[in-house]
């Protein structure tokens, strides 16, 4: 405030003295003090891969509450690496949010996130969800789960990721491409717990059992179950959970379908994050922690799974409506931080299998 102050007084100075004063207003004509408070660091640039009317209302918060002003840019996320890269070290994002620890990974392996210190971080989040040295934190979590049938099929016979390479669900299952994050990270924690041969096998049991080629996305997965055209998909809860709380239309497809979190007996269900990251090239990081403190709040947590249906991270932080239609259940305690690195290997996996 005291620099706007003396910058208004050394204008008032200007003028009485009857020296051509520098323009007053920037010339896009917003508030002249916009300038001042930008030079003081006050705004924030976030880079997100989401898209969610919700998100407006957090980002709303967050500058009421603060003062902060939050520019942002949605893109998905492979757009977003790319206009980093482009940017390089000129680029003005403060924090990135995108979906999946391997997405995560692939900006941290760029060199586009810095290691940050937070106390509040490590204590309100569970280290299996954050990056050991600061590079990200996972804030909303989701689980893989597979979405079957119950007229076609009995649930034991896919309680287990196992079960979905067993030759009996020969032509019965719906899957997106290997391309994406979400099986490539799937993939990626069977490679570390059970080792590349048996994910291979896996992976290739699956792709004989296939009802279709992959296409489409997890939402798409939901729909030809119901439709008929497959017996049992592989998705994300959250997909599931948006139809069930959806329109009529949306519930009835829902409806027809019912959620196995597989392996409870085991190892539990793979989990995944929605988290952030401060960018390396970031000239506030303090401001940059800050807002990624405010998103671990209960209002910031809300607000991050209320539209999106994926669950808190933060214990006791209030879970989006319809999440009761959901078990509670066991999740798999696999640190998402080794995800990343075995993407590579996963999506050659996933080629030499034929699931495309
Ligand atoms: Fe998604």
């Amino acid at each position: 405030m005291s620099k706007i102050v003396s910058a208004i007084a050394s204008l008032a100075i200007l003028a009485a003295c009857g020296q051509s004063a520098p323009p007053a207003q920037p010339a896009d004509g917003s508030d002249a003090t916009a300038p001042a408070s930008e030079a003081a660091g006050q705004v924030l640039n976030v880079y997100s891969a989401r898209h969610y009317d919700s998100d407006k209302v957090l980002y709303a918060k967050f500058e009421e509450e603060t003062g902060i002003k939050v520019n942002v840019r949605e893109s998905g996320a492979p757009e977003l690496l790319e206009t980093m890269k482009a940017e390089g070290a000129d680029s003005p994002a403060d924090v990135i949010i995108v979906s999946d620890a391997g997405a995560l990974y692939r900006f941290q392996l760029e060199g586009f996130t810095q290691a940050v210190k937070s106390d509040v971080l490590e204590a309100a989040i569970p280290a299996q969800l954050r990056e050991a040295d600061g590079h990200w934190f996972g804030l909303a979590k989701r689980a893989r789960v597979i979405v079957y049938d119950p007229q076609l099929l009995p649930a034991e016979e896919v309680d287990t990721y196992a079960d979905l390479a067993e030759d009996r669900l020969k032509g019965e299952l719906c899957v997106r491409s290997s391309t994406n994050i979400y099986n490539l990270s799937l993939l990626s924690e069977m490679i570390g717990r059970n080792g590349s041969e048996a994910a291979e096998a896996w992976a290739k049991g699956v792709a004989s059992n296939f009802a279709r080629p992959p296409e489409g996305g997890d939402t798409a997965q939901i729909e030809a179950v119901a439709a008929g055209q497959c017996a049992a998909a592989i998705v994300n809860h959250y997909y599931w959970l948006r139809l069930a709380t959806g329109t009529t239309e949306e519930r009835l497809t829902a409806a027809k379908t019912s959620v196995s979190f597989p392996d409870q007996d085991t190892t539990g269900t793979h989990i995944n994050v929605t988290g952030a990251a401060v960018s390396s090239t970031s000239k506030s990081p303090e401001l940059a922690v800050q807002f990624i403190e405010f998103l671990t709040t209960p209002e910031g947590q809300a607000l991050l799974t209320s539209e999106t249906k994926e669950f808190p991270v933060v214990a006791g932080a209030a879970a989006p409506e319809g999440i009761d239609l959901l078990p509670a259940f066991k999740q798999s305690d696999y640190p998402l931080t080794e995800l990343g690195a075995k993407q590579a290997e996963a999506q050659a996996i996933f080629d030499r299998a034929g699931w495309n």
